[in-house]
C-alpha cells in the first residue's frame, strides 16, 4: 500500500484543492481526501470505509509530511536495488 502511495505521488495524480483537500485520480476512480483539524486524514473511497486506511489517504499524509516522504523514498529505493542485485 505504502508502494502504491508512493507511485501516485510520483504519476503526479494528486490535485490540492484547497489547504485540507485533495483530489486523488486512482486506479478505480477519482476520490476525494480530506485532512481534518486535528491531523487526521480520511478518504471517499470504500477501503477507506471498511478498513480505515487505503493508499489515496496515505499519499496525502506522505505529500503533507516531506520527512515521512523522504524515509519512504529511501525505504523503496533500498528495495529497489535489492531486487536489481537478486537477477
Ligand atoms: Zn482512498
Amino acid at each position: 500500500m505504502i508502494k502504491k502511495a508512493y507511485e501516485l505521488i510520483c504519476g503526479r495524480r494528486i490535485e490540492r484543492i484547497d489547504e485540507d483537500t485533495f483530489n486523488v485520480i486512482g486506479v478505480h476512480g477519482t476520490y476525494t481526501v480530506v485532512r481534518g483539524v486535528d491531523g487526521s486524514i480520511s478518504c471517499s473511497c470504500a477501503g477507506f470505509l471498511t478498513r480505515k486506511r487505503c493508499s489515496h489517504s496515505l499519499a496525502v499524509m506522505m505529500l503533507t509530511q516531506p520527512a515521512l516522504l523522504m524515509s519512504v523514498k529511501r525505504e523503496i529505493e533500498r528495495e529497489r536495488r535489492r531486487q536489481k542485485s537478486k537477477r
